[in-house]
């Protein structure tokens, strides 16, 4: 998680980042495309702005209290998808 110096702001955040991912896309014959696995290969945070103060090299990085020794990287919830599709529809392969 981030962390604001200049205010003290630690729960907004503009997040700049770039993500390399393989995905499994999964097109129907009339041409909708469903991405069915993703895997990200790649990412990287370029810039982290506090939505308060607008302020961006004043934020700092710091560790997560809920992950302890987990080095995964910050997740906000704007940027994820969920890990389950409500309405996807898997019909078995038929040949
Ligand atoms: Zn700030």
């Amino acid at each position: 998680m981030y962390r604001c110096n200049a205010c003290g702001n630690k729960t907004r955040f503009d997040v700049v980042e770039r993500t390399r991912s393989r995905s499994y896309v999964h097109f129907s014959l009339g041409g909708e495309a469903s991405v069915e696995e993703e895997e990200v290969l790649e990412r990287e945070v370029e810039q982290v702005t506090c939505r308060w103060c607008g302020s961006s090299n004043e934020v700092v990085t710091e560790p997560s209290p809920g992950a302890p020794g987990a080095d995964s990287p910050p997740s906000s919830p704007e940027y994820e998808t969920p890990p389950t599709s409500p309405g996807a529809e898997t019909p078995p392969a038929a040949r």
